[in-house]
């Protein structure tokens, strides 16, 4: 990692979120129409997703304070107490409404997640982590959802949708800046990338790689990084017109 990433930060100094990066990587031009302004673009989840967030959150704080896996059991009562939050139980609808989806999270949690990784996995975990890093005079911000560690590997993890649109894993440039930020704050390179992913009408599904050349993929990620931050920084925004353009939110402003 070269000293450029390791300047110092300044109160002053202008902020990108890695979702910033991430619409620049696709489009610069997009990025100039204004869409770096919906900083949550790439957070953007439905119900299921913030479920699954939570019980997934909810299960590893309790395996670390706890010392050991949670029994099943526990989890089910944790489904529960999630879908039932805010249910105003006077209200028949929505009390079934809350069963419902309880019971639709219980069978899912259990055979995608539960069962074939969490009980399996000898990791702890943080959630929620913030991040930032001066780059080019320019703070990379970003906060990764869960961060899974044990003496061999620390795995960064996206808890998101299961969509179309989805970089390759490897690719995935916000998931890469995440990694990196992890990086530059532990002085560790993590090892593995990890997404968790929820599709209302699916199972959970889980991709995980490996860090194969850990000193070329954070330094090649830096460099792409670098790359938007300088067009940001010198206001080079030039269109990438491809498949994308199809569904840009800015192609009837688009002149492309
Ligand atoms: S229409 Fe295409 S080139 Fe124009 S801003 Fe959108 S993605 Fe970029």
């Amino acid at each position: 990692m070269s000293n450029s990433s390791k300047s110092r930060l300044t109160q002053t100094s202008p902020s990108l979120s890695l979702s910033d990066i991430v619409i620049g990587s696709s489009c610069l031009k997009k990025y100039e129409y204004g869409l770096s302004k919906f900083s949550d673009y790439n957070r953007k989840t439905n119900m299921g997703t913030e479920l699954i967030r939570k019980v997934i959150r909810r299960a590893y704080v309790n395996k670390l304070r706890s010392g050991k896996s949670p029994s099943w059991r526990s989890i089910t009562g944790l489904i529960d107490k999630i879908c039932f939050e805010g249910i105003d139980t006077k209200d028949d609808d929505a009390v079934d409404e809350a069963y419902r989806r309880s019971l639709k999270l219980i069978n899912r949690v259990q055979g995608s997640w539960f069962k074939p990784y969490f009980v399996k996995e000898d990791y702890e975990g943080f959630l929620d982590l913030g991040l930032r890093r001066s780059i080019l005079g320019f703070i990379i911000n970003d906060t990764i959802d869960l961060v899974l560690f044990n003496e061999k590997d620390v795995v960064v993890c996206q808890v998101t949708e299961l969509a179309d649109n989805l970089s390759p894993l490897y690719n995935d440039i916000r998931l890469r800046g995440q990694a990196w930020l992890l990086a530059q704050e532990i002085g560790k390179y993590p090892t593995q990338l990890r997404r968790i992913m929820w599709q209302p009408t699916d199972k959970i599904k889980i991709e995980t790689v490996n860090i194969i050349k850990p000193e070329e993929f954070y330094d090649k990620t830096q460099k792409a990084i670098g790359h938007i931050v300088d067009a940001i920084k010198y206001k080079t925004f030039y269109p990438s017109i491809n498949e994308q353009c199809k569904t840009c939110p800015f192609r009837k402003k688009c002149s492309f």
